[in-house]
């Protein structure tokens, strides 16, 4: 049984280069562009939303630069991506007004995603753009990406925004219609997978090493990029993208290679929430608060009487009333600013601090309690 693309609320789609661009004349192929756009605004209507990492920068800078065939030096294909991530953004904002979607451009380095500050403001901004209903068009910020902090490749980095993001699917287009058995190219015996349930050492053999000119990833790099959004909680398929619309293509029955995942986002997300972090500080709360949580809800400045430790915003917390812990969770606010707005309406937040933070000193995803005490049996 293959997933549904029915049935996903946020999705992750990444275009490589080989797809955007056109190799003979390094321009972008604008009819397959606005056809994808069209399988776009279709899941954006539905409800979903929908993030797109695109590649290509890099090859349509270089034509425009007129810079030789072959392989470009560091500093040569970042002059390229400067000037080819400006038609690259332009085009897909042009492609997705058309459907009057709006797109937000994103330009991410490695640090954005591993440090823990950066990856805090890059959500942020991120879940706002879908907030607002915007598709996000992200890219590898390769102008200022050196060797030693880069992703390298946009499948890899296609993931991490699919993990940072609590994306449930992940599509990677590629020029190949999924993994087999063994790099069809050379051997003519190999066999289609359709669904892999597990990425194990046997699959990741199965991935040969060769990448095409333009893009940096084989199927070695989607395969990491598979561990990675099925261990955070995304199923990821690998799809031929050289079919117009090729997403409908999916909808429709074209082969493709679906990577499960065990567990959804958010289970994901709180397993790690309640196994690995080792909590900063306790938030005491008051009673009304002790309810609110065990019914789902978010815990909000005003239910917190006290604080203690010395946290940072992304932190992981206890959360406690009279009768003990009731939970852990990642803190919205560094310790100092939590101070300033406890017992405070969240729409008091912007004049204590200055600026709008969120509503919530814990969201209910960042959130977990340790006894399920169902809200019936808690008297509410
Ligand atoms: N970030 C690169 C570009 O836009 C592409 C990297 C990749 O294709 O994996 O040109």
């Amino acid at each position: 049984m293959t997933p549904s693309l029915d049935q996903f609320r946020r999705v992750v789609l990444k275009v490589g280069s080989a797809l955007l661009v056109d190799r003979s004349q390094g321009r972008l192929k604008l009819a397959w562009l606005a056809a994808l756009a069209e399988d776009i605004a279709e899941l954006h209507r539905r409800g979903a939303d929908v993030l797109v990492v695109s590649s290509g920068a890099i090859a349509l800078g270089r034509t425009v630069l007129r810079l030789p065939p072959g392989p470009l030096r560091l500093e040569e294909s970042q002059a390229a991506a400067a000037v080819g991530q400006i038609a690259l953004a332009r085009t897909w904002s042009e492609v997705l007004a058309h459907h009057d979607i709006v797109a937000g451009q994103i330009l991410l380095t490695l640090a954005d995603t591993e440090e823990r500050r950066r990856y805090l403001n890059a959500r942020a901004t991120t879940a706002k753009l879908l907030e607002m209903r915007a598709v996000p068009v992200i890219n590898e910020n390769d102008t200022v990406a050196t060797t030693e902090i880069r992703y390298g490749d946009n499948d890899r980095l296609a993931a991490r925004v699919a993990t940072m993001i609590g994306a449930d699917l992940l599509v990677l287009f590629s020029d190949i219609d999924g993994l087999y058995t063994a790099p069809p190219a050379v051997d003519p015996a190999a066999e289609h997978i359709p669904v892999v349930e597990r990425i194990t050492p046997a699959i990741e053999a199965m991935a040969g090493g060769a990448a095409s000119e333009l893009s940096r990833g084989g199927m070695r790099t989607k395969i990491e990029a598979g561990k990675m959004a099925t261990v955070s909680g995304a199923h990821m398929v690998i799809a031929d993208g050289r079919v117009k619309n090729p997403l409908k293509a999916i909808a429709e029955g074209a082969r493709c290679t679906w990577f499960l995942t065990a567990s959804n986002p958010v289970t994901a997300r709180k397993a790690w929430i309640a196994g690995s972090l080792e909590p900063r500080g306790t938030l005491h709360v008051d009673a009304g608060a002790a309810r609110a949580l065990r019914a789902g809800a978010s815990l909000l400045p005003v239910g917190v009487r006290r604080i203690e430790g010395a946290f940072a915003r992304g932190d992981a917390v206890l959360v406690r009333d009279d009768n003990g812990v009731l939970g852990r969770g990642l803190v919205a606010y560094d310790a100092d600013e939590a101070q300033k707005i406890i017992g405070r309406a969240s729409r008091e937040i912007e004049a204590i601090l200055g600026y709008a933070g969120r509503a919530e000193m814990i969201h209910r995803d960042d959130l977990v309690l340790s006894v399920a005490a169902p809200a019936e049996a808690a008297g509410a």
